[in-house]
């Protein structure tokens, strides 16, 4: 198998965009989908997007950018919500894999926002690990609700925002690959009804 050339961070990020333009429009191409792409990725992977995003059940990340096979590293938690799992998963996307682009795609009607949202506002608590989840969602309501803000999109944008800075806080691995221009990691709000992905923060494009 040839190794296709990396693409750089832009050009990765010009790709996901592309293909997200094609799902919304009712244009899919479903490229890399075929027993051929099967084939020639099988005995290695080079994606060139690592994509860590809400588990919502709409948000299927190969569908909504209309990618394939050995395209997309997913990375997915409610509410985007980050442990030490999920950083390894992360840092192995772009430092084992060499992926040039990692997102971070909220949406609008989170749950685990909602759900945070809720609690901090009643002080309810959840039970089991969904608590761990409202937890690690609590800063960005807290920011949000700290700047006045009430709408929707608004928590959403925060949450978002606070996941990138997080994620290039505590990474080391990423924060260099950005900082060497090895790779870029952005922000992406996706809105469930029209299936847009809008560009809320970027680091290193
Ligand atoms: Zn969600």
């Amino acid at each position: 198998m040839i190794d296709a050339p990396i693409p750089t961070p832009r050009d990765a990020f010009e790709m996901l965009l592309a293909g997200n333009q094609r799902f919304v429009t009712g244009a899919p191409e479903h490229p890399n989908q075929d027993a051929a792409r099967r084939t020639e990725v099988a005995p290695a992977q080079n994606p060139f997007a690592v994509l860590f995003g809400c588990s919502d059940s709409r948000l299927a990340a190969e569908i909504i950018f209309d990618r394939g096979l050995g395209d997309l590293f997913v990375v997915r938690t409610a509410g985007h919500v980050m442990g030490p799992e999920v950083l390894g998963s992360i840092e192995y996307g772009v430092s084992v894999l060499g992926a040039p682009l990692v997102v971070v795609l909220g949406h609008d009607a989170c749950g685990a926002v909602a759900a945070t949202r809720s609690a901090v506002q009643d002080g309810t608590t959840a039970g089991g690990y969904v608590r761990d989840v409202i937890e690690r969602v609590t800063p960005s309501v807290l920011a949000a609700r700290a700047a006045g803000r009430t709408e929707d999109h608004d928590f959403i944008a925060e949450h978002i925002r606070h996941t990138v800075d997080l994620l290039l806080d505590r990474s080391r691995v990423l924060a260099e690959a950005v900082e060497a221009g090895r790779a870029a990691v952005v922000g992406l709000s996706y809105r469930l009804a029209d299936g847009t992905a809008q560009l809320v923060t970027a680091r290193g494009l």
